[in-house]
């Protein structure tokens, strides 16, 4: 089974749910983590205590470490006549005919291999490109695996489909996805059996959740939400919930030792060990509600 965490906005305590999940899971069994937020991940600096710390530089000794490459077109001077094809075919233009032939823009490339495929004398060949590297840590029954999008890149979804790719097959996956619900959030939401939106519970808390919860809802994902830093005297999210009967999964009070911790990196399951049981019982309930989805349709 594969779940995402994911949320509408960042700062709503997405990382800090999926961590505690799956450190929760890998007292008993196997679970693989997957941070797929890849532009700023942030779920290692919970799990010194499993993974171990990187040096300055951002080497870790206990990563398995991989490059993501993508391809993009390499034009062959002495074959291209300066036709421009490939420009008029290139829908990103990441392909701008100059006097000299074919310039190329490879931050805009999105690997669609049109431009090659309509180049009338095979002048266009790809090449790999490094846009981000993945690492790869095991700790006893947990799988830890990260993506990192090169600094200057703009396209962080070759690196979500990596990391993606290189879980296993057995045990649970717990999938942190990047905040919002742009291509990268789809990317990483788009084939889980059940996304659980965290949300605040504030008026920007609750808007966010509406276009997460439109989101997934286009994507066909089950759902269900975690109200974080509760609060029982603002009930918008739980008012909203009830109206459009999206499940509320869970309700995290909003609590100073929990915030000590999150600021010294301690998972909000030592914080707040007492959460422990409704994870369980929020893990069985997301069992049923992912089975009926599959039998009966979407919420
Ligand atoms: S389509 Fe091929 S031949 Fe035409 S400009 Fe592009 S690379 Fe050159
Ligand atoms: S591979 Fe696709 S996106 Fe990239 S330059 Fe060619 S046509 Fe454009």
């Amino acid at each position: 089974m594969r779940i995402a965490i994911a949320s509408g906005k960042g700062g709503t305590g997405k990382t800090t749910v999926a961590v505690s999940l799956a450190l929760s899971v890998a007292t008993r069994e196997k679970v693989s983590l997957l941070d797929c937020d890849v532009e700023e991940p942030n779920a290692a600096l919970f799990l010194h205590e499993q993974i171990g710390s990187a040096d300055k530089h951002g080497f870790n000794p206990n990563a398995d470490t991989a490059q993501v490459f993508v391809k993009v077109p390499k034009v062959d001077n002495d074959k291209c006549t300066k036709c421009g094809r490939c420009s008029s075919v290139c829908e990103f233009n990441a392909i701008a005919l100059t006097k000299t032939g074919p310039m190329i823009f490879p931050e805009l490339c999105h690997s669609c291999g049109g431009c090659a495929l309509f180049c009338p004398t095979q002048a266009i060949t790809e090449a790999d490109r490094a846009v981000g590297k993945i690492h790869r840590f095991v700790h006893e029954n947990l799988t830890f695996i990260e993506g990192l999008l090169n600094v200057g890149e703009a396209m962080s979804t070759p690196v979500i489909c990596k990391v993606k790719k290189m879980v296993a097959t057995d045990g649970l996956v717990i999938v942190d996805c990047p905040p919002g619900t742009a291509c990268p959030m789809v990317a990483a939401v788009r084939d889980v059996d059940f996304a659980i939106l965290v949300t605040e519970p504030t008026p920007f808390g609750l808007h966010d959740l509406t276009l997460a919860v439109e989101t997934v809802r286009e994507l066909s994902v089950p759902f269900g939400v975690i109200v974080n830093r509760a609060d029982d005297a603002e009930l918008c999210v739980r008012e909203y919930c009830q109206k459009e009967k999206i499940p509320l999964l869970l309700e995290i009070p909003d609590s100073r030792a929990v915030a000590e911790g999150y600021s010294r990196g301690v998972p909000i399951l030592a914080s707040m060990p007492e959460l422990a049981g409704a994870y369980e019982k929020m893990l069985v309930q997301i069992g049923v509600l992912a089975q009926a989805a599959c039998c009966g349709g979407n919420q």
